[in-house]
């Protein structure tokens, strides 16, 4: 088995399974109880929210757990603006038309609440998103700013920083809210080099278990919640937290933490590899590279093959990897679209999502399928 899909979701590494065991079998109170197991449980969630904010250089308490990037983007956003409103016809929203659905759904939320959003596109040539184009779009009436990190689909890394000081610069009041979701953990994000407002991740992105992320909130900001209940997550989220799964997103985060750089080596010499290996096999490939992407994702097509097609052959040998995000279940790419790709490219996009548990093995084998399912092709024609 060769699991290329670590975009869509990773394995769960050791030390978070075993932190969610001992969370769950032995430290179980209810971090709200006043008794002994409910302080122990409390200590152990701190310890959590602190390995998750070192990630990002922020301070413990304006770290909030959610059940996801989902979560958190629609918190951000929804609740973000909800606490910065405006007045005047609801106020405006930036984001761009590359954003993941979570992004875009809320935005088509706020539009339906009054709000007015402008979604920026990628350049058509270097299919990259300018960052003045945002700077430009931004107003006096603009309660937030909501872009990603890192694109999940064309791993574009966005100029988070050149947007973030043009934002302000051109109105101090606009909210700078990040989709880090495929960034956090895998590549440097410190907020005093990009001092976001609001910042969401998720633990299932970075070898821990599915359905528990984090908002940062930056302190004196207080995002409207969707619920009301207990006073747990500074009544931002309230609900008894998932303290297992929160654990383990803090152990995942550490030992994210202990290797950052040698991953980012060896990710980087890995999609190398696979680059290499894909040109020699096949010199008729087309990459869909805009100008700055993370070494933990490659997109790319053969022209004339659908991407389905060569997703189930790789699927039915034990190979996986995807056509783009898998929360778009199978729906062409929103993504490439706005990125000016060609109607072949992405009706052939596949999508690579490469962890530090991939090998050099994995690549061959999957270069070794793929010349497969091309000399099949032929031979059925
Ligand atoms: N944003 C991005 C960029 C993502 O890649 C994903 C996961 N596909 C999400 C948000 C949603 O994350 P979650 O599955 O934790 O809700």
């Amino acid at each position: 088995m060769v699991y290329l899909d670590n975009c869509a979701t990773t394995q769960v590494g050791k030390e978070a399974a075993e932190k969610a065991l001992e969370m769950m079998r032995t430290n179980y109170g209810n971090p709200s109880s006043l008794h002994n197991m409910g302080t122990t449980a409390l200590k152990a969630l701190y310890e959590a929210r602190y390995s998750l904010a070192k990630v990002i250089a922020a301070p413990t308490n304006t770290i909030y757990f959610t059940s996801g990037a989902t979560e958190s983007n629609n918190l951000a956003i929804q609740g973000g603006c909800g606490c910065a409103e405006m007045g005047v016809n609801k106020g405006h929203i930036v984001t761009t038309a590359i954003e993941h659905s979570s992004v875009l759904g809320a935005c088509r939320k706020m539009e339906e609440n009054g709000y007015h959003v402008t979604y920026i596109r990628p350049d058509p040539i270097s299919h990259s998103i300018n960052a003045n184009d945002i700077i430009n779009a931004v107003n006096p009436n603009t309660v937030m700013v909501s872009v990603m990190a890192v694109n999940n689909e064309t791993g574009e890394i966005l100029p988070l920083k050149k947007i973030i000081n043009g934002v302000k610069a051109k109105n101090q009041k606009t909210l700078v809210h990040c989709d880090a979701t495929q960034c956090f953990g895998k590549l440097p994000f410190k907020l005093y080099e990009y001092p976001v407002d609001y910042l969401s991740a998720s633990g299932h992105k970075i070898h821990a278990p599915k359905g528990i992320g984090i908002l940062y909130v930056r302190t004196g900001l207080f995002p409207v919640p969707f619920k009301y209940g207990g006073s747990q997550e500074g009544q931002i989220n309230p609900g008894t937290e998932s303290v297992p799964l929160a654990c383990a997103f803090g152990a995942a985060a550490e030992s994210s933490l202990k290797s950052a750089a040698q991953n980012i080596q060896y990710v980087t010499q890995l999609k190398e590899y696979l680059i290499q290996s894909l040109q020699t096999a096949f010199p008729y490939v087309s990459f869909h590279a805009p100008k700055k992407v993370s070494p933990y994702i490659l997109n790319f097509s053969f022209q004339g093959y659908l991407s389905e097609h060569i997703l189930d052959y790789c699927s039915l040998h034990d190979i996986y990897l995807s056509a783009s995000s898998a929360c778009t279940k199978g729906r062409k790419s929103h993504v490439l679209k706005a990125a000016g790709f060609d109607k072949g490219q992405i009706d052939g996009a596949l999508r690579i999502g490469l962890s530090i548990y991939n090998t050099k093995e994995d690549i061959d084998l999957f270069i070794s399928i793929l010349s497969d399912f091309f000399n099949d092709i032929h031979s059925i024609s």
